[in-house]
């Protein structure tokens, strides 16, 4: 990659098409994959599945502090946590009613980032979530925030749903990715936005490869 650009972080929303993005940048370039949502799904997955209230941050961090993830694969679809494989159980609807929950807790987030920031030492990367480009990874070559408005989100989150066999009323989705949004945007802790630094990018519009032909355009007239 020209003018060395080893690390690109891209945040956004929930649904701008960050992992759709992220994983083909990756391929193009050659690059380590990591959506770091799965991590915060997987904790989420293993406190509904041990009875750990989502709202007790004490024992949301004593779970994140024992049960360090694995990645499984290089596509950050699938992980291994306290002895349990898990991919698609992360995107069904417990998780994703409770994840943004969990996710407010600076006793997780705590453990997540150091665990995210070891993965990143290991390669050159493209890490995408809520919070890498402000707080996990604040010195990357190329920071982007993607969005996208409310409307395409949903219908996308809601085809997503549906390729997965999914039923679910569009509005439906529209309310949760919403509520969803402005848990992330409100917490305390990193929440959502923009950084000073940060490119944004709207994909309506775009497609995959379109946004992915932006992005190294970009990367390589740094
Ligand atoms: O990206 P995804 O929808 O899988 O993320 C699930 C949830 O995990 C987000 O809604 C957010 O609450 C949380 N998250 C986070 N910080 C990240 C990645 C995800 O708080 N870096």
């Amino acid at each position: 990659m020209a003018h060395g650009v080893t690390v690109i972080a891209i945040d956004g929303p929930v649904a701008a098409g960050k992992t759709a993005v992220g994983r083909k940048l990756a391929q193009s370039l050659g690059f380590a994959y990591l959506d770091t949502g799965i991590m915060y799904r997987a904790i989420t997955w293993l406190a509904l599945k041990n009875d750990v209230p989502v709202e007790d941050e004490a024992a949301l961090g004593d779970l994140a502090r024992t049960s360090p993830i694995e990645l499984v694969g290089t596509n950050s679809d699938h992980v291994s946590v306290a002895g349990h494989t898990l991919g698609p159980e992360l995107r069904e609807s417990p998780v994703d009613r409770n994840v943004s929950v969990v996710s407010k807790a600076t006793s997780v987030r705590t453990e997540m980032v150091a665990q995210q920031r070891k993965i990143a030492d290991q390669s050159n990367i493209v890490m995408i979530g809520r919070d890498i480009g402000t707080v996990v990874l604040p010195d990357a070559d190329l920071k982007i925030y993607l969005t996208a408005s409310p409307e395409n989100r949903a219908k996308r989150r809601w085809q997503e749903m549906q390729d997965r066999g999914q039923v679910v009323e569009l509005m439906t989705v529209l309310s949760e990715t919403l509520k969803r949004d402005e848990i992330d945007t409100g917490r305390e802790n990193s929440p959502l936005k923009p950084g000073e630094d940060a490119w944004e990018l709207n994909t309506d519009g775009l497609n995959i490869q379109q946004v992915v032909q932006q992005i190294i355009t970009r990367a390589e007239n740094l």
